[in-house]
Parts: C-alpha cells; sequence; structure tokens
C-alpha cells in the first residue's frame, strides 16, 4: 500500500505513543483532585501545557484542550458570536473552511446572526480588497484557515490581522490545523487559533485552541472543572502529553521535514506534468504537502477509485466533505465546473518515500491509459 493522505491523518510517531502510555502508566489520578496523586497529576499537566504555550510563544492560561480541531473550531466560533452579541452579529469567513466551521456558521445563521463569505481570487488565496469592504462596525467575527485542507493555498494571516485590528468589537479567528509543523504561525493580532494533534504525528482525540488571555468566549460544553473555564471534562493527561511531545517535534524538525517534501513534491509534479491531461490545480503560494490535481473528462472519484484498487491511497476533496459535489476551492482557482468536479488531492509526508513516489506515478500511469485511452 501507498499512503498518500497524509492531510486527512497522519501515523502517530512511535516516541510520541512512547510519551502518551508513560504518561498514562505513571499518572493515576483525576488531575483536578486534591489528593497527592491529583496534584502530582497535575503537576504534570501543567508541565506540559507550559511547554506547549512556550512552543507557540504564548501563555499556558491562554491553552484550551479540546478533541480535536473541529471541536476547537465550533468553540472559537460559538463561543466569540454568543459572546459578543451585544455588540453585532455579522460574522466574516471563507468558501475554503473546514466543514467544522462551515456547519458552525450555518448553526449561527440559523440563530440570526449574517454570514459574508469571501471569494477567493485565482491564486487560491482571500481577496483582501472584499474583507475591507465588508468590515463593518457590527462585524465580531472575522474567521480563516491558515491553510486549506484542499489545495494547501497559505493564507495572508498578517494582512488579515492588519486589516481586522482597527475594529475594536472584532476578533480574528485562523484554523491552523494544516498550517502546524508545515508553515511559520502568525499569531500578532490573533484572538484564537485551532490545532489538532493527529496532523502532525500525535494520536487522534486531542486538539487545542489557543485563545487570546483577557478575551471571554462563551463554553460550548458545560459540566464541572478542567484546565480551564471554557470547556469541561476531565483533562486527558496522556493525550496532553502526546499533543506536547509531537508538537515539539514537529516544530523543532519543520525546516529539515519541509525541505524533503519540498524534494518529493517536485518529483511528483514533473512525473505528473508528463501527462497532456492534468492539470494541477494547487496555486503557487501552497504548501508542498499538498498537491490538487484533476485528470480532465475523468471524474475524481473515479480516479480515486482506479487509484485505490492499485493500493494508492489519495483522496477526494477532504474526508471530512466527501459529498460528490464539486470541490468550491478547486472551482474559485479553475473557474472550471467540470475541472472542481474532476479534481482529487495527493498528500505526501517526510515520511514519504522515493520508491513511493515511483509507485504511484507507476499505479498513476496504469490508471491514466485506462480511464482517458491515451498514452500520456
Ligand atoms: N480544520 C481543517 C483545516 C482540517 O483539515 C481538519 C481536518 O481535516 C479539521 C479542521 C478538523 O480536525 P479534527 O479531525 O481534529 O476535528
Amino acid at each position: 500500500m501507498i499512503y498518500l493522505d497524509y492531510t486527512a491523518n497522519t501515523p502517530a510517531d512511535p516516541e510520541v505513543l512512547d510519551a502518551y502510555l508513560a504518561a498514562e502508566r505513571r499518572y493515576i489520578a483525576n488531575p483536578n483532585s486534591t489528593h497527592i496523586a491529583g496534584q502530582e497529576a497535575r503537576a504534570e499537566m501543567e508541565r506540559v501545557t507550559q511547554s506547549i504555550a512556550q512552543r507557540l510563544g504564548v501563555q499556558p492560561a491562554e491553552i484550551i484542550y479540546t478533541s480535536g480541531a473541529s471541536e476547537a473550531n465550533n468553540l472559537a466560533l460559538k463561543g466569540i458570536a454568543h459572546a459578543s452579541r451585544h455588540i453585532g452579529k455579522h460574522i466574516i469567513s471563507t468558501q475554503l473552511e473546514h466543514s467544522s466551521v462551515g456547519a458552525s456558521l450555518s448553526a449561527l445563521q440559523q440563530q440570526g446572526y449574517e454570514i459574508d463569505l469571501l471569494d477567493i481570487g485565482r491564486d487560491g488565496r482571500v481577496d483582501l480588497d472584499q474583507l475591507r469592504e465588508l468590515m463593518r462596525d457590527d462585524t465580531i467575527l472575522v474567521a480563516v484557515c491558515a491553510v486549506d485542507s484542499e489545495l494547501g493555498t497559505i493564507q495572508p494571516i498578517r494582512e488579515i490581522a492588519g486589516i481586522v485590528k482597527p475594529y475594536p468589537g472584532c476578533r480574528l479567528h485562523v484554523d491552523a490545523t494544516q498550517a502546524v509543523g508545515k508553515t511559520d504561525l502568525w499569531l500578532d493580532g490573533v484572538d484564537t487559533m485551532s490545532f489538532t494533534a493527529h496532523k502532525f504525528y500525535g494520536p487522534n482525540g486531542i486538539g487545542a485552541l489557543y485563545k487570546r488571555r483577557g478575551l471571554v468566549i462563551e463554553p460550548q460544553i458545560s459540566g464541572g472543572a478542567s484546565t480551564t473555564i471554557y470547556r469541561s471534562g476531565t483533562p486527558t493527561l496522556g493525550l496532553a502529553v502526546s499533543l506536547d511531545a509531537a508538537l515539539t517535534k514537529a516544530l523543532a524538525g519543520q525546516d529539515a521535514r519541509n525541505a524533503r517534501v519540498q524534494r518529493l513534491h517536485d518529483r511528483l509534479l514533473a512525473g505528473l506534468q508528463q501527462y497532456s491531461l492534468v492539470r494541477v490545480n494547487s496555486p503557487a503560494h501552497a504548501v508542498p504537502h499538498i498537491v490538487n490535481v484533476s485528470v480532465t473528462g475523468v471524474k475524481g472519484t473515479r480516479f480515486q477509485q482506479a487509484l485505490s484498487e492499485q493500493g494508492v491511497c489519495v483522496s477526494v476533496k477532504s474526508a471530512c466533505s466527501s459529498d460528490g459535489l464539486p470541490s468550491k476551492a478547486v472551482f474559485a482557482v479553475s473557474r472550471d465546473r467540470r475541472n472542481a468536479l474532476s479534481s482529487w488531492r495527493i498528500s505526501i509526508s517526510h515520511l514519504t518515500t522515493d520508491a513511493e513516489i515511483d509507485g504511484f506515478l507507476q499505479a498513476f500511469d496504469t490508471c491514466y491509459k485506462t480511464l482517458t485511452n491515451k498514452e500520456n
């Protein structure tokens, strides 16, 4: 099997799993318990939170653990919208967002919030002029992903933060799920930022929301004490330890990992560009980990299935929105509905080998010839 779907999920790093197991074996108590075992667990929780905060250049009190980025996005969007309703009900987001952002926005719309979605340019980036025009005194939230999961486009968060800054009632939420360990994170002017361990070689089931100190948001899970007042539930110490271990490795190894991925990306692209019906949809300003392509005239789902039969795992749209509709992101960069329906995504990792790229190109060649009746 050749796995090229690292944008959907990465395998947990063995060292990260060891750290998880060690913590789960060592700390048996609830970190909220006041006895000695609970205090030990709490001390470890505090150490780990301090470490995560340090990696990100923020304060420990600014980290809220969640089950992943979907929950973190829900908490940020609904939490900010509900806490800011006395200021206004206008929210701006983009066409590129993950379904956890899209569905949260729909839920807020049902509650009377007004949502505007920014257009995406041919370069895959949000339209900054449109953002400037849409900003109002009653705009309470701008929500943008730092890197989108379909094309891998890197969004201009610094510029967006600059546009939002003059509006004191408006908060900026950044979904950094696909950015951590791939691009540098911009936090100046950012109020909340979501991320999740399973995108950077940590386990599933743990993510976090960075929430700027002093910002009040409405909790979405009510109950007893946790590490913060913003999300109830017994803190999962082993998972927090793994988040820290995975984040530490991802950030420390970012440059070396990216250099390797860039080399593999260039080989992959050179191979694909030999075929006359291949269209590369990922724009120039994208992370090298994601290559979105279309084979003209062949539905993306069909090509993905054919590759799967050859033992190669790629995906159509994102794992959370394989709904058979044309990709909005690909439509935005190509303005071509049929091209959007033909698109699919290859995502590579520093773990990908040259032999896997060769194997993929061989399988691609077979599928291409079968599905297009063309040699190249
Ligand atoms: N945001 C983006 C941009 C994603 O790509 C994903 C997962 O694919 C998520 C959020 C959701 O992450 P999780 O699976 O941790 O809920």
